[in-house]
């Protein structure tokens, strides 16, 4: 295998195009519009520059931001000051800044919609609208609007949210995150360069609706219309079941990031696991089994082990995060509540935002650290005189 086509140069088929142009495979790149704004947040995670450290290590303009603010409706706000910054990007930047480390790797980058890819014997031969290419390999990155049907997961309508908003001229520093009632989602204002991302996200409910959500939102909160460009896209967000029959890889092929369904069920972080799963499908096929099947089964293995499990782990919590009760109120409440007032609470959402927490871990750590997060928040009351101190309680 020596060619290899990369449909789709977004995050994930930039970097999978970085990571085999670098170790010397013949990459082709083909995406219709090259760097452009898709519509995102542009937030990256310390879990995702951590590991990639070229991320915050260069020159392209971003945002390092150290205060989110959460809010849900009637629990009030609560502040959250992060150790590791989020990093905010515009996605025009991002993506022209991977695209660009793709071609300086060796990798081909052809401005062309891929209009049909046919198997031919042991190829694939490649259409666009500007001519034919043939490949060994294809690498399926077209993103959560993937239109080659064969390739890629097989997006339900219960496996997406839909997400959209305005992005706002406007400057500030920090992070708002505000959940809602009865919404599987939230609002977001991130702080960009020059401009705000106001948006919201939700599962199963019309887009017309959450767009009435979020402009209700951005007109409490002052938020001109004035000069703001309106957004929206699919985000997806796998059913629990569908994470069973997720196709992510047949005959020749691999899908990775959005085509390939692997965005986190709760959050809507995707851009993380576009780039991880990219670098794992270029590991994969760099690897030294022979088969181009056992690559592929190489790819399932090594995504399951590394986060899809995870994630499909959150997709069984989505509903009781968004929706659930604790206490006699909703869980979005009761989080603000405990945020503000136990710090112990507070350092597990910080792992959260930080994306060091697994959510497999998660209901282990939050029961361990309950009686504690319990008396801080009575100890924030003012009960220090009528609640004992509880062992282990610092
Ligand atoms: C509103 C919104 C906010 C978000 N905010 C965040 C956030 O703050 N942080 C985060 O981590 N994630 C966020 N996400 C998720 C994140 O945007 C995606 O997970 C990420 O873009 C996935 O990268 P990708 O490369 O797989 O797909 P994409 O970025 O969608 O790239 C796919 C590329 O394929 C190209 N393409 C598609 N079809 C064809 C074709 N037929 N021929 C040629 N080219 C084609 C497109 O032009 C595009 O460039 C958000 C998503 C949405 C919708």
């Amino acid at each position: 295998m020596k060619r290899v086509a990369i449909l789709g140069g977004g995050p994930a088929g930039a970097f999978a195009a970085e990571r085999l142009a670098g170790a010397g495979l013949h990459v082709s790149l083909f995406d219709e519009k090259l760097a452009w704004e898709k519509p995102c947040g542009g937030g990256l995670t310390y879990k995702a520059y951590s590991q990639y450290p070229f991320l915050i290590e260069n020159s392209t303009p971003k945002r390092f931001i150290t205060e989110t603010v959460l809010s849900a409706p009637p629990a009030g706000e609560a502040s959250l000051q992060l150790d590791d910054p989020l990093v905010i990007y515009s996605r025009f930047d991002l993506n022209r800044m991977l695209l660009e480390r793709a071609e300086h790797a060796g990798a081909r980058i052809e401005k062309a919609h891929v209009t049909a890819i046919t198997r031919q014997g042991a190829a694939w031969q490649v259409r666009t609208n500007t001519g034919v290419a043939d490949a060994d390999f294809c690498i399926v990155a077209t993103g959560a609007r993937n239109g080659l049907r064969q390739m890629g997961t097989e997006l339900k309508p219960e496996d997406t949210m839909t997400a959209l908003g305005y992005y706002v001229p406007g400057e500030q520093t920090r992070i708002d995150i505000q959940f809602l009632p009865k919404l599987e989602g939230y609002i977001w204002i991130f702080p960009r360069c020059g401009h705000l991302s106001v948006g919201i996200c939700g599962k199963g409910e019309p887009a017309g609706t959450l767009r009435k959500r979020l402009e209700r939102f951005m007109q409490d909160r002052g938020l001109s219309f004035q000069g703001a460009r309106f957004y929206s896209h699919l985000l997806p967000s796998l059913h629990s079941a569908s994470w069973q029959t997720n196709r992510v890889g047949g005959e020749g092929w691999l899908a990775v990031g959005d085509a390939a369904g692997l965005v986190d069920p709760i959050t809507g972080e995707g851009l993380y696991y576009a780039l991880r799963s990219a670098d794992l499908a270029a590991r994969a096929l760099l690897s030294d089994v022979s088969s181009l099947a056992e690559k592929v089964n190489q790819y399932r293995r090594s995504l399951q082990k590394d986060f899809a499990s995870d994630l499909e782990f959150g997709s069984r919590l989505a509903k009781r995060v968004f929706h659930g009760r604790f206490l006699l109120r909703s869980v979005p409440a009761r989080m603000v509540q405990f945020t503000r007032r136990s710090p112990r609470f507070s350092t597990i959402m910080q792992d959260l935002f930080a994306g060091r927490q697994s959510y497999r871990e998660l209901k282990r750590r939050l029961l361990r650290g309950l009686n504690c997060s319990l008396y801080e928040i009575a100890m924030s009351f003012g009960l220090r005189r009528v609640v004992p101190r509880q062992a282990g309680a610092k």
